[in-house]
């Protein structure tokens, strides 16, 4: 049977979610805002557990976590959020990485139309954006990091806990955000770190539904950080991102965490397992890896090149076996070479040929027999 091995673009939601979600939508429907009826302190209260659990999780108040529709959304808001106050300090230097998702690259070109000035650190050759890099970087402008946890294409995790503690020591009103689609609900020990100022997550990552995440914006000696609102309307999540809560999206996405939180062993070494299963399998090719194999890359992500075959040719050759994405961000019009990939010294035709491979704990790991079999016949 064909298998969806793409779960890093997404993840199916989990049963248990989805039927809260349904009784959120169908029978516990009130509006978290409304505060004349039961209905409404129901769903009120429904959002404030969701909050508690997930911003316990990062040693947080749940005053400091705000539901946005995902990590997209999260990044805008911290990311633009800032600068306002940034140049009343006469700072106007951003330090990122060529590694991030275009979800923090696109902002941030925006930004500097805003006369921002955005500094893009290169990773190493294996994909990690080593805290050297960003130290070096830094100066007196500098107001703001986003340096993000796990790639999305390589897996490859940054040493962010080593990156905001480097930040503070250097300058202590330097924030610090992270990017944490990849991780979040998989892996959130380095978040409970206090350095880290600003967390952006999506909850379809980590099987929850679609369009919603959050964004951890941590007081500093006890004050809200100075986020300038970019939306107004109702005056819902502190006022930073109005809007009537999307109360089954919210709770649905708190089981799923909730779940999630407590199978993060077993997540990790079944994830393990299928890449220990998925190398042993496809080495037997022609192969190239990309980004670090060990402890330092998320278990359920493999970035590789198979056979001199482009990706493109690996999805169509595939398209019966298995389901899987390029290390590449594609247009309808055209090919872009992975910006991931070129920055840690891939070419453009070597980049071409990287395909990314990522799996959920209950991926059947002989999938990769079959690929590797497949990929044989056809060379
Ligand atoms: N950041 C990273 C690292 C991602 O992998 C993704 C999604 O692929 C996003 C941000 C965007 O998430 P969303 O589309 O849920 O807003």
């Amino acid at each position: 049977m064909k298998q969806y091995l793409d779960f890093n673009a997404t993840t199916p939601v989990f049963l248990e979610s989805a039927e809260l979600i349904k009784k959120f939508l169908v029978e516990d429907f009130g509006n978290a805002g409304s505060r004349t009826h039961q209905s409404g302190t129901d769903a009120k209260k429904a959002v404030a557990e969701t909050r508690r659990l997930i911003a316990s999780s990062m040693d947080s108040d749940e005053s400091e976590l705000i539901f946005t529709s995902g990590a997209t959304e999260s990044n805008n808001i911290a990311l633009f959020g800032l600068i306002e106050n940034a140049k009343k300090a006469n700072k106007n230097k951003v330090v990122t990485t060529l590694i991030e998702h275009k979800a923090v690259l696109d902002p941030l070109t925006e930004a500097s139309k805003q006369d921002i000035e955005v500094v893009y650190v290169k990773p190493n050759s294996d994909g990690m954006v080593e805290t050297d890099s960003i130290k070096e970087a830094l100066d007196s402008k500098t107001f703001l990091v986003s340096c993000m946890h796990a790639n999305n294409e390589t897996g490859v995790i940054n040493p962010i806990d080593e990156i905001a503690d480097e930040i503070k020591s250097f300058d202590p009103t330097i924030m610090f955000h992270t990017d944490c689609a990849q991780t979040f609900g998989k892996t959130n020990l380095s978040l409970k770190n206090q350095n880290i100022d600003l967390i952006s997550f999506s909850g379809h990552k980590f099987h929850g539904p679609k369009g919603i995440g959050g964004l951890l914006m941590r007081k500093q000696n006890g004050f809200s950080l100075p986020i300038t609102p970019r939306y107004f309307g109702g005056g819902q999540e502190r006022g930073i991102r109005p809007g009537t809560l999307p109360v089954p999206l919210i709770v649905g996405m708190g089981k799923s965490f909730e779940i999630c939180s407590k199978q993060q062993d077993d997540w990790h070494s079944k994830c393990r397992e299928i890449k220990q299963s998925a190398l042993k399998a496809l080495s037997e090719l022609d192969h190239k890896i990309y980004g670090y194999q060990d402890d330092r890359c998320l278990p359920n992500t493999l970035s590789i090149a198979l056979g001199g075959l482009t990706a493109d040719a690996l999805i169509i050759i595939l398209k019966d076996v298995a389901e899987l994405s390029t290390g590449s961000a594609c247009t309808s019009e055209a090919f872009t070479p992975s910006h991931v990939l070129t920055a840690m010294g891939a070419s453009d035709s070597e980049a071409k040929r990287v395909a990314r491979f990522s799996w959920g704990p209950d991926t059947d790991p002989n999938i990769f027999k079959d690929i590797a079999s497949v990929i044989k016949e056809t060379l």
